[in-house]
């Protein structure tokens, strides 16, 4: 009998030779034929592969990572199936699962390969695995793998053959195919129902521009028709919601060759809305006992050598700028802590004069492959909505909550509802890596969890995944779509505050270290508008839209009349605009949906005469007009803002 451990802990004994498949049916007949990958002691396994020790067992569905990957992998041998069938003399390469879906490299020879053959390629596919194929691996010596491909006459298999070690070299059969594999499949082709070919690309022998080029077929399949409908609708809407396509048609950022790559413009009305976040943050931060500080874009290379950055990051950063006549040299500011430090550093403290807080919209610059770069989301030069929080050890603990208060509240006033904490802790087993007493970690590591049970946070924990310098919690948002994102990040750090020679007097007279907390609850101005253009589709919360209202007249007729209405709505502190183009109404209020513009507001004969407006709500056609005053809009806008933007309270 062998004894196996299940991921909820307990452990069941079996008759030695026992599949995974095997130990799922003993769980349940339903939940065995939902089973598609396992993995015993942390190794990829077949479902089929005889168990002949002890150890722990994970059985993966659809609904896992591990599950999806040997679906795709499995997928991706019928697919080489498929093509060496329908294309005679090409050469298969590699073929990974990777993040959604797998590609096969292929070298096609003289066949050529176009979108139109995708269908064809489907069918034949989907035709192979109704057929049911289970998949068998078998052991190969290196003698016998290498002459199977040098009968196929494929250079490249021979190649990967010849780099790996004789008795470990595996194949893997189904059907007719065989492939150099090392394992991980599903029990057999039949639950593949739906796989499309994405799309075709150039790919290098192994990735070096001096190999040949390869032809890369991206692939997904599904193990229902509708999960690959869902997925293609998924993928038309964040097309429209890519962030780089809405920026221009919004007007909010450009970039220019000229200015440099990875190097935002903010266009006024982008300028206007990272603004309106700004002035957002800063008035809870104000609220939370934040003081403001200004730090300059550049710093002499020898702060970054006592931080630390320069020995970790600065063969791969931007390089130091020289000064003409004195030799000094200066760093494009990568990061801004080191600044708050010497801040801090200007006067002695008393512990009663903690905790400090410290923050700056601060500018940053890190260098980033050019093919690295995406629109706001990777780029060379962003803002920080940084903060340092300088505290004893002892203010761990309510320091962490109200940083919390802070981030969670910032998620509220935008409409991100829907995350997850994940709480970076040390690697129990390997505590000489990191710097600091263990004291102080554990100080630090329970007050990040303790804050976070105490705020109710959806937790996830993770050993080994704290920085050298202290424990950290992330939080990671879901948008719209379901795509996670990380945003805000809360991190304890015991390294600078030694680096930098950082002390307060404590209430014994002595120096003692302060703890230093970095956070910013955006992470940076760019990316978050990048996600946050994406989550709503550039239908921002209402106090934050650059326009909340449009002005529509008539005609020529009613522009005095459509500025009183402009005056009235400054009045009450709505931004507004008036559309007095000479164009049909049907053309204005099309350019307003276009720019998404909340309320357009149309006024006429009628409304000049009983000092009204006909409201329209965008995204709302066919709905009717609603003719109201302008004091009852003002009072639906003032309502609306409420429901999303409270007041920060601590
Ligand atoms: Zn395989
Ligand atoms: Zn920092």
């Amino acid at each position: 009998m062998i004894k196996i451990t299940l991921p909820d802990g307990s452990v069941k004994e079996f008759a030695q030779d026992v599949t995974p498949m095997d130990v799922a049916k003993s769980i349940s007949e339903g939940f065995a034929r939902n089973v598609i990958s396992a993995s015993f002691d942390g190794t990829t396994i077949e479902t089929t592969t005889p168990l002949t020790t002890d150890g722990s067992l994970i059985l993966y569905t659809w609904n896992d990572k591990e599950g999806k990957k040997a679906f795709w992998h499995s997928t991706s041998h019928v697919l080489a199936q498929a093509l060496q069938e329908m294309y005679s003399g090409i050469k298969l390469t590699i073929g990974p699962a990777i993040e959604n879906g797998f590609y096969y490299d292929v070298d096609f020879g003289d066949n050529k390969i176009t979108d139109a053959d995708f269908k064809a390629i489907e069918d034949k596919v989907l035709s192979i695995a109704r057929e049911k194929h289970e998949f068998t691996m078998r052991s190969a010596t290196k003698a016998e793998a290498l002459e199977f491909y040098a009968k196929e006459n494929n250079q490249y298999k021979t190649e990967l053959i010849t780099n790996l070690a004789d008795g470990t070299i595996t194949f893997c059969d189904h059907a007719t195919f065989t492939d150099l594999c090392r394992g991980g499949h599903i029990p057999n082709t039949g639950i593949i129902k739906a796989m499309k070919i994405m799309s075709i690309a150039g790919a290098y022998w192994r990735g070096d521009e001096k190999n040949k080029q390869l032809t890369r077929v991206y692939a997904i399949s599904f193990p229902k028709q509708k999960d690959l409908t869902e997925y293609l609708e998924l993928l038309e809407e964040a097309k429209r919601r890519d962030h780089r396509k809405l920026g221009k048609e919004l007007e909010l950022f450009a970039f220019s060759q000229k200015v440099g790559q990875g190097l935002p413009l903010w266009l006024p009305k982008g300028a206007a809305l990272r603004d309106r976040l700004e002035q957002f943050l800063k008035k809870a931060q104000k609220k939370g006992g934040y003081e403001q500080v200004v730090t300059p874009h550049i710093g002499q290379k020898e702060l970054y050598v006592t931080s630390g950055h320069y020995a970790k990051y600065g063969a791969d950063s931007f390089q130091p700028i020289l000064t003409p006549n004195e030799g000094e040299e200066f760093l494009l500011k990568p990061m801004n802590c080191p600044h708050h430090c010497e801040i801090y550093n200007t006067k002695p403290w008393s512990y009663k004069d903690l905790p400090k807080r410290y923050a700056e919209f601060g500018t940053v610059y890190r260098y980033e492959q050019s093919g690295e770069l995406h629109g706001l989301t990777r780029v060379r030069g962003f803002t920080q909505d940084d903060a340092h929080i300088f505290c004893t050890p002892d203010q761990l603990d309510s320091e962490f909550k109200k940083v919390i208060d802070l981030v969670l509240y910032v998620f509220s006033s935008l409409g991100f509802e829907n995350f997850t904490a994940q709480i970076s802790l040390r690697d129990k087993e390997n505590r000489d890596k990191y710097i600091g007493s263990d004291e102080n970690w554990e100080k630090a590591e329970n007050a990040i969890i303790n804050a976070a049970a105490d705020k109710g946070l959806n937790t996830v924990v993770e050993y080994g995944e704290a920085a050298f310098y202290g424990p950290k919690l992330d939080f990671m948002v879901k948008d719209a779509l379901g795509r996670q994102w990380q945003l805000g990040t809360i991190q304890v750090d015991y390294n600078l505050p030694e680096r930098f020679d950082l002390t307060y007097k404590g209430s014994d007279n002595e120096l003692h270290r302060p703890v230093m907390i970095h956070r910013a609850p955006f992470g940076s101005m760019e990316r978050f508008i990048a996600i946050l253009l994406e989550h709503t589709a550039g239908n921002f919360p209402l106090w934050l839209m650059p326009e909340q209202a449009i002005i529509l007249s008539l005609s020529e007729k009613y522009e005095n009349y459509a500025k009183k209405v402009l005056d009235l709505l400054e009045n009450h502190e709505i931004r507004a605009l008036i559309d007095n183009r000479n164009e049909t109404i049907g053309k204005k209020i099309r350019d307003a949906e276009m720019q998404k513009t909340p309320f357009m507001l149309i006024v006429g004969e009628e409304e000049e005469k009983n000092g009204t407006i006909s409201i329209r709500r965008h995204g709302q056609e066919g709905k009717g007009n609603v003719t109201i005053t302008i004091e009852e809009f003002a009072a639906i806008v003032d309502e609306e803002i409420k429901k999303t933007l409270k007041v920060f309270t601590v």
